[in-house]
C-alpha cells in the first residue's frame, strides 16, 4: 500500500457563522487548533476552534 495522503495537508472543513450561522467551507491547516476567520456575509471575524475533527 502508497501512502500518498500528504502529512500537513490542510483539509476542508465545514464551518457555520457564529454571529449569523451561515455555513461555509474553509480551508483548515492540518492540526491547527484554531482558526481566524472573516465572514464574507455579515463581515464579523471570529477565531473558530477546531472540534469534531481531531
Ligand atoms: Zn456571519
Amino acid at each position: 500500500m502508497t501512502e500518498t495522503t500528504t502529512k500537513g495537508a490542510p483539509e476542508r472543513v465545514k464551518i457555520s457563522c457564529p454571529g449569523c450561522g451561515r455555513h461555509d467551507w474553509v480551508t483548515w491547516p492540518a492540526g491547527q487548533g484554531a482558526l481566524h476567520w472573516k465572514c464574507f456575509n455579515c463581515s464579523k471575524e471570529f477565531e473558530l476552534e477546531a472540534s469534531s475533527h481531531h
